[in-house]
C-alpha cells in the first residue's frame, strides 16, 4: 500500500485516541457486568453540624473497582450510566448500600446519622422510584426522613411531569429533597419555586475562593438569604479550610462537607472515623439528644 505524508503521526493519533474509546467502550459494556459482580461500592462523605462539632450525617458516592481499569470515578461512569439506562440499576444498588449502612450505624450508637443519595433524573422517570424508595427503607427499617435525595439542579430543567411526580412522592413519603451544586444550573430559582425541596447545597465553586473573592461571597451570602426567607436549609459543600469554616458559620449555613470534615471514605475507613469523632467530642455522646 502507498504510504502518505503524516501516516506514523495520525497513526499515533488514532492510538491514543482509540484507547479512549476502548475505555470509554469498555466503561458502557461493563457496567451492569460489574453491579451483577458486585464490584460498584459506596464511599461516605461526612456531614458536619454548622459549629463543625458534630457528625450529622454522610453523603454515599458511587465507585467501581473493575478489573482492570483499577478504582474508577464517577465522573467516568455516571454520565456514561445514565446514557445507557444502567443509572437505575446502579442508583438502586447505591440506595440499598446507603440504606444498609446507615441503619447499622445507628445501631452501633449514632441513632440521628442520616444518609444522603444522589438521583439522577432517569431514575426519575421510573413511576416506581419513590415506591421502591419507601420499599427499601421499610426492609431496612429506618424512618423516611433518614433518607435524603440529592438532585441535580441542571437535571431537573426537564420540567417533564413524570420528573417532579416522583418527587412529589418522595416528598410524602417523608424523604428528605435537596438540590445538588447548587446555583451552577439555569433556572435554579424558578423550580425552587415549584418543587417540595428542604435544603440547597452550595456549588464548591463559589465555596472554592470564598476568601479571597468578593463576588463568590456576595452569591453565597444571597442563597443563604434566599434559603432562609424560603425556610429550606443550606449546605456548604467542598469546604477545605478552617476560614471557609468559620466564615461560612457566621453566614448561617447550617450543615458543612468539603474535605477539612473528611475526605469520602470507605466503608471501613468511615467506621474508624466514626469512632475517632467519638473520641474527640468527648462528652458528646452522653448528651442528652432530642427525638427528631
Ligand atoms: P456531588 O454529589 O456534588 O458530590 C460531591 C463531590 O465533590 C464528590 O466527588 C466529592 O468527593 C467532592 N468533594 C467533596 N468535598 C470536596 C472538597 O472539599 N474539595 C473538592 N475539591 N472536592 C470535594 P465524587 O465522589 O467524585 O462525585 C462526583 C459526582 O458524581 C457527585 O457530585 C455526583 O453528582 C455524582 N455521583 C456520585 N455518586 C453518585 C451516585 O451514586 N449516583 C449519581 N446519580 N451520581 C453520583
Ligand atoms: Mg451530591
Ligand atoms: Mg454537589
Ligand atoms: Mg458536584
Amino acid at each position: 500500500s502507498k504510504s502518505i505524508a503524516g501516516e506514523s503521526g495520525f497513526k499515533f493519533y488514532a492510538e491514543e485516541m482509540n484507547q479512549a474509546v476502548r475505555e470509554q467502550m469498555q466503561i458502557e459494556s461493563s457496567i451492569l457486568r460489574g453491579l451483577r459482580a458486585g464490584e460498584f461500592f459506596a464511599c461516605y462523605q461526612p456531614l458536619f453540624s454548622q459549629d463543625g462539632k458534630k457528625l450529622v450525617g454522610m453523603e454515599a458516592l458511587a465507585r467501581w473497582q473493575h478489573p482492570t481499569l483499577g478504582l474508577v470515578g464517577p465522573d467516568k461512569f455516571i454520565p456514561v450510566a445514565e446514557a445507557n439506562g444502567a443509572i437505575v440499576q446502579l442508583g438502586d444498588r447505591m440506595l440499598e448500600l446507603a440504606l444498609q449502612n446507615c441503619k447499622q450505624w445507628r445501631e452501633q450508637g449514632y441513632p440521628h446519622l442520616t444518609v444522603a443519595v444522589n438521583v439522577s433524573t432517569r431514575q426519575l422517570k421510573d413511576r416506581q422510584f419513590a415506591e421502591r424508595v419507601a420499599r427499601q427503607l421499610q426492609m431496612v427499617g429506618l424512618p423516611p426522613d433518614a433518607l435524603c435525595c440529592e438532585l441535580t439542579e441542571s437535571l431537573l430543567m426537564e420540567h417533564s411531569n413524570e420528573n417532579t411526580e416522583q418527587i412529589f412522592r418522595l416528598k410524602e413519603l417523608g424523604v428528605k429533597l435537596a438540590i445538588d451544586d447548587f446555583g451552577t444550573g439555569y433556572s435554579s430559582l424558578t423550580y425552587l419555586k415549584h418543587l417540595p425541596v428542604d435544603r440547597i447545597k452550595i456549588d464548591r465553586s463559589f465555596v472554592n475562593e470564598l476568601d479571597s473573592n468578593p463576588d463568590d461571597r456576595a452569591i453565597v451570602v444571597a442563597i443563604i438569604a434566599m434559603a432562609r426567607s424560603l425556610h429550606l436549609k443550606v449546605t456548604a459543600e467542598g469546604v477545605e479550610t478552617p476560614s471557609q469554616h468559620q466564615l461560612l458559620q457566621e453566614l448561617g449555613c447550617d450543615t458543612m462537607q468539603g474535605y477539612y470534615f473528611g475526605k469520602p471514605m470507605q466503608r471501613e475507613a468511615f467506621e474508624l472515623f466514626l469512632l475517632n469523632g467519638a473520641q474527640l467530642l468527648a462528652g458528646e455522646p452522653s448528651d442528652p439528644q432530642p427525638e427528631q
